[in-house]
């Protein structure tokens, strides 16, 4: 019999053991091992069935257990410690409270939004990188004392569980969770009730929300949950799956994280008696309508739309994760004014109508206009509403996730900036980190402990603290290494029998697993999403090559696959089908896998016990790529496609650089290349020096290789590193701008500043058009100019109704190609040096030149304003 409804019971913990529920719904204990063991202690068979979750656990250890447990000193004493670390942990002045205490103006708050969280395998809220992404983000944040509260939806079945049919295809699963048995509080307010969020509909209909909190650390991560009984029937449904549906679906879905998002913040610090953030950060452009509510609310409280919009942008940064047009979320403009646009606001329901339809205001966002809305979103393609174009036009400074991204983003974004040469485009980047104590092997740790003497991780990011390991024996870096080899092996034999029971195998026939994989053989893994871009099967592509690279006798190679394809993407599921049909075959199964239902439990094993991390995306597919550091932070070495943070930090020891043919237009050519390159890497280059022993059985080289992978990457890759620099570079600056923008003007009224700058853009983009550099001179060169000799140049300009200290005028000069087009010229500012009639001003300058060869210059002229980021920002220019 089926039940109807299903709901978790809490055990009732005996008084003494009642520091166990905080530490059971902190996550903190996932990536704290001490606290990890002493759930184990608790019951260690229980633990295992439960999959490692502390919250399964308490609500299934029998009570007789527990009473024991009571008056098992040893134990009470190590729970008492582990609980007071926790509170020190959680109180105690971070980095982010040294840096106040040292004078650093710093946010007094972070508002991080994004649509998925991977912070623990208990909380399966991701599909992939982005997720783990943002649950590393929030654990960093956490390690640093930052003010971060994270936004996102609690989704019914999460993303999906994987399981493969006999035939090799891909099936989903969908189980419900109950948040009851997660680790989740239900936010209420001062009476106890939950808080609803509730958000206008088309059709009068509304959608309401409550908020989990999962407390993440320090972190508070509230999560969205329309699954309840406030709602209709579809509505509930808004927040069943991550990244399922149609666009209608995640339409709702983006509506209720962005606006019901920053209403659930409202809420929070009220309960929680804290300052409102001051930064909002975007992670992708899924939550960029927050923008468009924080808009509504400094409407509501008498600011007019540019104001608002300027504080808005002053105060938001945006992050873009995918260097693909077709990665970008884009909805029907239709789609978007149905749910923006409405019958007028409250207003005509009691009988006024609206006297001004072109104003016309949503139910969802009273008092703002729908045209502005849909400004935001605005591209080439008029029919489409572009979120990534919304958050670039919403956030005053933005990010790609590696160098090559961030170019690859300024190329791909240049429109909006149109006039810029791609270089100028203002988006940064920040290459991504991995949270160390979450993915390093405890092992790892346990030598890190020992070399550094204590537990501090806050000095991991100094590199003389890795070339500690220098003094490590080599026999002990190998010892380390092989030990998580067994372990993986041992995980993949397991895995291997459960995936062939379920695809239908009886155990009489799985008698070959038991010495299937080979703890001494060089393991290679391969496990990411199953994008097209990320080229499964591409170690497919000379199946004979690879079976004897699999097969050879001197020197094996054996592989591990894994990953999961978007359940609308039958393309990605023949991929795995290829992978797993070549897999099956009785010649190589006990030399190449593919595992079903990829997941940060499976992805851990993975990057502790994997010699070799394989990636081959199609160069420069991959914004970023986070799994070959979490591989590298294990003293994994990365064989890979230099395309994201690989592209950045190789550097000839650390690793394999697969060439990549990405040049080349003939897409199958390209593969073949790139293959054969790969087959030749694994055998000539990775399995020699594997296999090249000394008399001690140990591979010296590429225990070397392994050390200089700890040090060189150790540093660079730590998620800790990510989270300052997103501190340093772009919060700090965030909320000085803020509160820049919110000063009281020459008026004395608050946000004056903010007006100002908001009237500037506005004078700005109407005297553009009108801007002219009518006039270039340049002297002062002797006849044969040499690399070094001074040019003068003066340009006049009609400002319209500019003033000379409101616009920036440069000299670009540099070497210029064969049809005269500037290449990386310098930029020198010329100043204003006389002013003639009718709104004419001369502009000079003195400069060096700066290279031999062809030179050439150009005279430009663009906005300048305290309070924009950068004379660049406001995407008008004006070349001579
Ligand atoms: C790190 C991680 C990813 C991201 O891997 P990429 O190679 O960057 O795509 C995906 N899934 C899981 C479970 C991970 O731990």
């Amino acid at each position: 019999m089926k039940a109807l409804r299903r709901f978790t019971v809490r055990a009732h913990l005996p008084e003494r053991m009642a520091a166990l529920d905080r530490l059971s719904i902190n996550l903190r204990w996932s990536w704290d091992k001490p606290t990890q063991d002493l759930f184990a202690t608790i019951d260690s068979e229980l633990w295992k069935q439960v999959g490692r979750d502390p919250v399964a656990l308490l609500g299934q250890v029998s009570p007789k257990r527990l009473d024991e447990l009571a008056a098992d000193e040893p134990f009470l004493h190590q729970l008492d410690e582990l609980a007071a670390e926790l509170d020190d942990y959680l109180s105690r002045p971070l980095w982010y409270q040294q840096q106040l205490e040292h004078g650093a103006e710093l946010p007094n708050g972070i508002a991080y939004f994004s649509m998925e969280f991977g912070v623990a395998e208990v909380l399966p809220n991701y599909s992939g990188g982005l997720g783990i992404l943002a649950g590393d983000h929030l654990k960093s944040a956490s390690d640093l004392g930052l003010p971060v509260i994270a936004v996102g939806l609690l989704y019914r079945s999460g993303y999906f569980r994987q399981s493969l049919t006999a035939d090799g295809w891909q099936h989903e699963s969908y189980p419900s969770l109950d948040p009851q048995g997660l680790p989740l509080r239900l936010l209420t307010d001062s009476s106890g009730s939950p808080v609803l969020v509730d958000l206008a509909m088309p059709e009068d209909s509304e959608l309401r929300a409550r908020v989990w909190i999962a407390q993440v650390g320090r972190i508070p991560l509230l999560l969205l949950d329309s699954d309840i009984p406030e709602n209709d029937h579809d509505l509930r449904g808004v927040t069943d799956r991550l990244y399922g549906g149609d666009q209608e679906h995640r339409i709702k879905q983006e509506i209720l994280a962005g606006i019901g998002g920053v209403r659930a913040i409202r809420a929070f610090t009220e309960v929680e008696n804290l300052a409102s953030p001051e930064v909002f950060h975007m992670n992708e452009g899924h939550a960029g309508f927050l923008g468009v509510e924080r808009i509504r609310e400094l409407i509501d409280a008498g600011l007019d739309f540019d104001t608002a919009l300027t504080v808005v942008r002053s105060s938001t940064v945006f992050t873009t994760h995918t260097p693909v047009p077709a990665g970008i979320d884009r909805f029907p403009v239709e789609m978007v004014k149905r749910y923006f646009g409405g019958p007028a606001d409250e207003r005509s329901r009691e009988g006024h109508r609206s006297s001004d339809q072109s104003h016309e205001s949503s139910r969802l966002l009273p008092g703002v206009s729908l045209d502005r809305i849909i400004w935001f979103g605005a591209e080439d393609d008029p029919s489409k509403f572009n979120m990534a174009h919304m958050g670039l036009r919403l956030a005053q400074r933005a990010n790609g996730v590696s160098l090559l991204h961030g170019k690859v983003s300024r190329g791909m974004f240049n429109e909006l900036w149109p006039g810029f040469d791609p270089g100028e485009v203002p988006i940064g980047s920040i290459t991504n980190g991995v949270h160390a104590p979450t993915w390093a092997a405890p092992e790892w740790v346990e030598l890190g402990r020992e070399l550094i003497g204590n537990d501090d991780i806050d000095t991991l990011r100094e590199p003389a603290v890795w070339e500690k390991l220098h003094e490590v024996d080599p026999g002990h870096m190998w010892w380390i290494r092989s030990q998580l080899r067994a372990k993986l092996v041992a995980d993949v034999r397991a895995r291997l029998r459960r995936s062939w029971l379920e695809r239908g195998a009886s155990e009489a026939e799985l008698g070959w697993i038991a010495t299937a994989f080979d703890p001494d053989v060089l393991t290679i893994g391969f496990a990411r999403r199953v994008p097209t871009y990320k080229r499964l099967t591409l170690m497919l592509r000379d199946e004979e090559r690879l079976e004897a690279l699999l097969l050879d006798t001197d020197r094996p190679i054996q592989l591990i696959v894994a990953g999961k394809s978007h359940p609308a993407d039958d393309g990605g599921k023949a991929l795995i089908q290829q992978v797993v049909k070549f897999a099956d075959r009785p010649e190589v199964r006990h030399r190449i896998a593919f595992l079903p239902d990829y997941d940060m439990s499976m992805a851990r094993q993975l990057y502790y016990g994997c010699d070799v991390w394989l990636n081959n995306p199609l160069r420069p597919l991959e914004a970023c790529g986070t799994s070959g550091m979490k591989s590298a932070l294990n003293g994994g070495l990365n064989l890979s496609i230099r395309d994201g943070w690989w592209d950045e930090w190789y550097d000839g020891e650390n690793g394999w650089e697969i060439p990549t043919a990405d040049g080349l237009a003939d897409e199958g050519r390209r593969d073949d290349i790139e293959a054969t390159a790969l087959y030749d890497l694994m055998e000539k280059s990775v399995a020699p020096k594997f296999y090249d022993r000394n008399e001690h059985g140990v591979p010296t080289r590429w225990v070397e290789m392994v050390r200089h992978t700890l040090i060189a990457l150790g540093p660079k890759v730590l998620a800790s590193r990510m989270v300052r620099d997103y501190t340093e570079k772009y919060y700090a600056p965030a909320a000085q701008s803020l509160r820049r923008t919110v000063e009281p003007g020459a008026d004395g009224e608050p946000f004056g500043a903010a007006r100002e700058l908001a009237a500037y853009r506005e004078r700005a983009a109407e005297a553009w058009p009108k801007i002219q550099i009518t006039d270039v001179d340049s002297y002062g060169l002797p006849d044969t100019p040499l690399l070094g000799s001074e040019m003068t140049l003066t340009a006049t300009v009609q400002l319209a109704d500019l003033a000379p200290d409101e616009v920036s005028v440069q000299a670009v000069l540099g070497r210029v190609d064969a049809s005269d087009v500037l290449v990386d010229p310098v930029t020198v500012p010329m100043q204003h040096t006389d002013t003639a009639d009718g709104g004419n001003y001369v502009f000079t300058t003195t400069a060096p030149l700066p290279v031999a060869g062809p030179v050439g210059y150009t005279v430009r002229v663009l906005p300048h304003h305290p309070l924009l980021a950068g004379d660049n920002e406001l995407g008008l220019v004006t070349l001579a």
